[in-house]
């Protein structure tokens, strides 16, 4: 399960080439080539899916939701369109990497040994990053030495934030797993509002912030 990938892609060759690039490359990989297939294998858990948006029986992107529900598995989404709409529903459902088709296999081998390292990362109790760290079991904040006072949601979006390292987290996401909305009616301006408190306690200067960087138009990320 620690090496475990699941390739869920509908196109015979290219699932089983990249389940081959896998194995050889130390991993253990099994292929599936629905949705339905997919839900199966994942039974006995993953370390990572690889999952194509297009698939005979829904959209990879359905499948990474039901995933994200139940438990924590990464995933980087394969699409064979070049389409910035994609992009952004793919990193709205939880995604952790994305790769337009075709690619060569080294290349998402590198992918994948990067979003393995950084889920690996987030597993530890303890996450630093300049001067700050979060204690995640004690649900502890440090900044400067100084413990930082933080609200439930403060703290739920500085750790949603902090364990995606360098990913995009949008606005949609935040509302999803902090306000555990879909789609109901919440104001934007309550992430706004949460946002800008929490900067004003970590941030050494809150209008050039150093942890929650803004990603143009996209949403939000942490560090550099
Ligand atoms: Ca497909």
């Amino acid at each position: 399960m620690k090496n475990k990938v699941i390739i869920v892609e509908d196109d015979t060759l290219l699932n089983r080439a990249v389940c081959k690039a896998f194995t050889n490359a130390g991993y253990e990989a099994a292929g599936a080539l629905s949705m339905q297939e997919a839900q199966g294998l994942l039974e006995d858990g993953a370390a990572l899916m690889i999952v194509d948006i297009g698939l005979p029986d829904g959209d990879g992107f359905s499948l990474c939701r039901q995933v994200q529900n139940s438990r924590e598995i990464p995933v980087i989404f394969l699409t064979a369109r070049d389409d910035e709409e994609d992009m952004i529903r793919a990193f709205d459902c939880g995604a952790d990497d994305y790769l337009v088709k075709p690619f060569p296999m080294a290349v998402l081998l590198k992918h994948a040994q990067a979003v393995l390292r950084r889920t690996g990362e987030e597993n530890t109790k303890l996450f630093c990053y300049e001067d700050l760290s979060i204690d995640y079991e004690r649900k502890q904040v440090m900044s400067r030495g100084k413990t930082i006072n933080l609200t439930n949601k403060e703290y739920d979006l500085l750790v949603l934030l902090a364990r995606n390292r360098k990913k995009v987290i949008t606005k949609q996401m935040i509302l999803e797993q902090i306000w555990d909305v879909q789609g109901a009616f919440v104001e934007e301006n309550t992430v706004n509002v949460t946002l800008f408190r929490l900067r004003k306690k970590i941030e050494p200067d809150p209008a050039n912030p150093v942890y929650i960087k803004n990603v143009f138009g996209l949403g939000y990320t942490f560090g550099e």
